[in-house]
């Protein structure tokens, strides 16, 4: 079958960096061709560029075998070639409809050549045929994620559609709504459209997917089809053969699951503090900026154990970052207690962490780390309060060097030495520095928040490996993360955030289905 959309020798040069290196790819009418690959392969560089957004350093693309050149999304758009994108295009203050209708007058020619009374009533109807319930006038971003989703595949079904690309569309969305996203696709390509789904989630690629092209470092390592190969197959393919890495991905989340395994919430909350535990949280409410529709945190209530994680799961948004700040000392509640050994830390003034809290923060380029800095600068950080590494109101920088040379090895960090700018490490060294720093001398509480996100395969396995080690030294881990195979893979018992509150208070080996609702809000009672 002559493919309708295809890239040929394609080569993405960013700077001095090669993020495509001749790579090829095609998709066929009502196929679902999956890109698998790690983050930073390239995947969503290769179809930013058969969708218009990035312009090929070298190589050409085809649309049924006719080569074209795609200045904006706009002229991808008029080729019937659609992507819904990892980051949404929405403009959150404006309505759904508003959104629709944005896209339909500029980018398609104007009002005149594509009225937007027909971009609306197609809207509709593909939203009917669909059975989608959009809320039309409700602004974009007050929507929950996977309604938002919904309309950016709205938008993307515009005009006549013969292409349409998802990037990593199942990241944002809870375990319920992911069939749902998968029978779309399905339905699409049963109607003729191909489809490229973009996943680094090997279960994912192979249930959905028929061909699978897969990507290491720009290059097109592999090109397999779901049937012909497994788990470990397409896991090797992807990161790499005889690493442990592949390994560890293949067998993906060792627990089993069981049916009778949810602990109520009411049980849970009617534990009262234990004096003796590290950390204890009694009743904490956080309120939001005046006007908004619920306060940021409301009754979050538990208490976590020496040696044990505590794993706080829910999909983005749902209080995971107020969570975070408060029990590092950040962000003061309005109501309720923290208790760090049986204590209320004194008073903070507001920017100083609770002492003998390590945290490990989600965003490590902003907060965890000054990029500009040396590592053994970064890692001064974590210990000018300590007596070994002062004299008087002076900081002993040899000291403080030897310690960055022992973490350096400690931990791995793929580095020059003590004197490199952390700004010229790769993403996974730098989580290192991060990590070395937070738990170095053996913290009694940690706060890890997305510890892994954006990391290969090989650092993921080492911050899991580090992690442990901390819990098996004794600490109290509080695991917040929006990927749930994480959280679960980790965790002694999960906590689900919505809105702001705990649904539920499970066991790891819950079955998915249950914890994916409680993600969504519904009580444990319910489940
Ligand atoms: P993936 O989607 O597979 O995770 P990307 O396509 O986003 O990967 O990125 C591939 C590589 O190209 C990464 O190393 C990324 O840092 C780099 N890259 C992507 N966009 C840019 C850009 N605009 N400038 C410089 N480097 C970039
Ligand atoms: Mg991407």
């Amino acid at each position: 079958m002559t493919p309708i959309l295809q890239a040929q020798q394609i080569v993405k040069r960013f700077g001095a960096f090669t993020a495509l290196d001749k790579v090829d790819f095609d998709v066929v009418p009502g196929e679902i061709h999956a890109l698998l690959g790690e983050n930073g392969a390239g995947k969503s560089t290769l179809m930013n560029i058969l969708s218009g957004l990035l312009r090929p350093t070298e190589g050409e693309i085809r649309v049924s075998d006719t080569p074209v050149r795609f200045a904006s999304p706009s002229d991808a758009e008029r080729q019937g070639i659609g992507m819904v994108h990892q980051h949404f295009l929405l403009v959150p203050p404006l309505s759904v409809r508003e959104n629709l209708l944005l896209g339909a007058s500029s980018e398609l020619g104007g009002p005149l050549s594509y009225p937007v009374a027909r971009a609306e009533a197609e809207a509709r109807a593909l939203a009917d045929t669909l059975g989608w319930k959009i809320p039309w006038d409700a602004p974009a971003g007050s929507l929950p994620v996977g309604t938002q989703q919904r309309v950016e595949i709205l938008k993307a079904l515009r005009g006549v559609t013969r292409v349409l690309i998802f990037d990593e569309p199942t990241a944002v969305l809870t375990p319920t709504e992911t069939p749902e996203l998968f029978e779309t696709i399905r339905r699409l390509a049963a109607e003729g459209a191909g489809i490229v789904f973009i996943s680094h989630k090997l279960k994912e690629v192979l249930e959905l997917a028929g061909r699978v092209t897969v990507l290491r470092r720009g290059r097109v390592v592999a090109k397999l089809n779901s049937a012909e190969t497994d788990a470990a197959g397409l896991a090797e393919a992807m990161v790499g053969r005889d690493s442990d890495a592949a390994e560890m991905l293949a067998r993906g989340s060792s627990r089993q699951q069981s049916a009778s395994s949810v602990i109520s919430v009411k049980e849970e909350s009617s534990v009262t503090t234990d004096p003796r535990a590290p950390l204890s949280v009694q009743s904490l409410t956080l309120h939001s900026a005046p006007g908004a529709p619920r306060p940021a945190l409301s009754g979050i209530s538990f208490t976590v154990a020496p040696g044990e994680i505590l794993g706080i799961a829910g999909v983005d948004g749902n209080g995971q970052a107020e969570l975070a700040e408060c029990l590092a000392g950040l962000t003061r509640p309005q109501e309720g207690e923290i208790r760090i050994d049986g204590q209320i830390p004194p008073q903070n003034a507001a920017g100083f962490r609770h002492v003998g809290v390590a945290v490990i923060p989600a965003d490590r380029q902003r907060r965890g780390l000054a990029l500009p800095m040396t590592i053994t600068e970064n890692i001064a950080f974590g210990a000018f309060d300590k007596a070994e590494y002062r004299r008087g109101p002076l900081l002993r920088w040899p000291a403080l060097r030897e310690r960055a040379a022992d973490l350096i090895s400690r931990f791995d960090i793929r580095a020059g030495g003590p004197d490199s700018a952390t700004k010229s490490l790769s993403g996974g060294n730098q989580q290192k520095v991060v990590i070395a720093r937070a738990l170095a001398d053996n913290p009694r509480i940690v706060i890890a928040v997305n510890p892994t996100r954006g990391l290969d395969v090989g650092a993921i396995a080492f911050v899991y490996d580090a992690l442990r080690r901390a819990q098996a030294s004794g600490a109290a881990i509080v695991l917040i993360s929006t990927e749930l195979e994480e959280v679960l893979s980790l965790s002694d018992r999960v906590a689900v955030l919505y809105q702001g509150q705990f649904s539920g208070i499970v066991s790891p080996t819950t079955p998915r289905e249950k914890i994916g609702l409680l993600m969504g809000g519904q009580k444990a009672e319910a489940v």
